[in-house]
């Protein structure tokens, strides 16, 4: 017996550390200590859950305004008494249309934003009540790092500090952060366009890789843009729009440029609600319309 190793099986091993960054693509439910990240089917607008494996939850964005209180339902649905966080990526109506009702209807531990509020009245509301019922805001900027729970960790992505964000177009305030759970990542991009991402690539270049993107702006024309996906290098985009939608979101121009790259789409209009389980290493996604696994599963690296 020899304690010597074949070079060959040194070589696999390294392979398979480096690949074990890689998430991988399952279809059969995750277990274990699992998160789940749930883009709401709330039409015209964003509303993304998030639940940490050690059962911390958070809302991120809750547009857009109208009759149905699609997020209002889904927390009663799931017998949420308490958010651990809302986080807000910008204060168009379509991200925080809802957000009065959820203050109102659950306990709220906090408020994450980038600190700026576009003045208009549904914001000036926001406030005061966020005031009235002592909801404490969290401020922060790119290079920050927060967590949810022990084991989801975000990293600030944009603004830069003292970007002069009121001089610019409100879309372009969004913060963006990127969030990692083990070997899987998500880059939440609120209504970011090509100013923001522009920007990103060049002072976060390091930071930007990501498995899933939530598309800027519900897949404008006006966000993901080749430069940023070069370096975010998603393998699946996550679309929220309505369907229909008088803006005609997602943009042809902006499926093109997914699918030269390879990269998965899920929307909310076709989809539904976007479901994602991962306990860091596997990811199985569901859709509430049933896309056909076909269309879901993954082998690493390279889409099924
Ligand atoms: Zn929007």
């Amino acid at each position: 017996m020899t304690w010597k190793t074949p070079l060959s099986t040194v070589c696999f091993l390294l392979f398979s550390l480096s690949a074990m960054a890689e998430p991988k693509f399952v279809d059969e439910p995750v277990t274990g200590k699992v998160m789940t990240l749930q883009i709401l089917d709330v039409g015209q607008g964003d509303a993304i859950y998030i639940e940490s494996p050690d059962g911390k939850r958070m809302l991120i964005d809750a547009g857009p305004q109208g009759a149905k209180n699609q997020i209002v339902e889904f927390l009663a649905s799931k017998s949420i008494t308490r958010l651990d966080a809302i986080m807000v990526t910008h204060g168009h109506a379509d991200h925080v249309g809802k957000m009065l009702k959820v203050l109102n209807a659950v306990e709220v531990g906090q408020v994450i934003s980038s600190g700026f509020f576009h003045p208009t009245g549904m914001n000036e509301d926001i406030l005061a009540a966020m005031k009235n019922k002592s909801i404490p805001m969290k401020v922060v900027v790119a290079g920050d790092s927060f967590k949810l729970g022990e084991y989801l960790d975000f990293k600030v992505i944009y603004p830069e500090k003292d970007a002069g964000l009121p001089a610019i177009s409100v879309n372009d305030t969004s913060l963006v952060v990127k969030l990692t759970y083990g070997d899987v990542s998500f880059m939440l991009t609120g209504d970011a366009e090509h100013f923001t991402e522009e920007l990103v690539v060049k002072y976060r270049p390091k930071d930007l890789d990501a498995d899933f993107l939530k598309a800027g702006h519900h897949g404008s024309e006006t966000a993901s843009g080749n430069p940023f996906l070069d370096a975010v290098t998603p393998k699946v985009a996550l679309i929220s729009c309505g369907e229909n939608n008088k803006f005609s979101h997602p943009h042809k121009s902006t499926l093109d440029r997914f699918s030269e790259r390879g990269i998965k789409m899920l929307r909310t209009d076709r989809d539904g609600t976007l479901t994602i389980t991962t306990d860091g290493k596997k990811v199985r996604i569901e859709t509430e319309k049933k896309v056909p696994v076909s269309a879901l599963f993954f082998v690493v690296g390279k889409a099924a």
